[in-house]
């Protein structure tokens, strides 16, 4: 199973996206993302639920 995230899902007009194999190294993945290309978003539990809501699997 991979589970993938697109930035877009979580309301930003960014076309990165990304794929991990565990929910845990998602989330990582998408920190250290957001930490590069979106310094204003914040990782809220909010957005934690947002993107948690629109992961993929496939
Ligand atoms: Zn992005």
């Amino acid at each position: 199973m991979t589970k993938s995230i697109r930035c877009a899902d979580v309301g930003s007009e960014c076309k990165w996206s990304t794929t991990a194999k565990t929910e845990e190294e998602l989330m990582k993945k998408i920190a250290e993302h957001a930490k590069e290309k979106h310094k204003d978003m914040k990782i809220t539990p909010e957005i934690v639920a947002k993107i948690k809501s629109h992961i993929k699997e496939s």
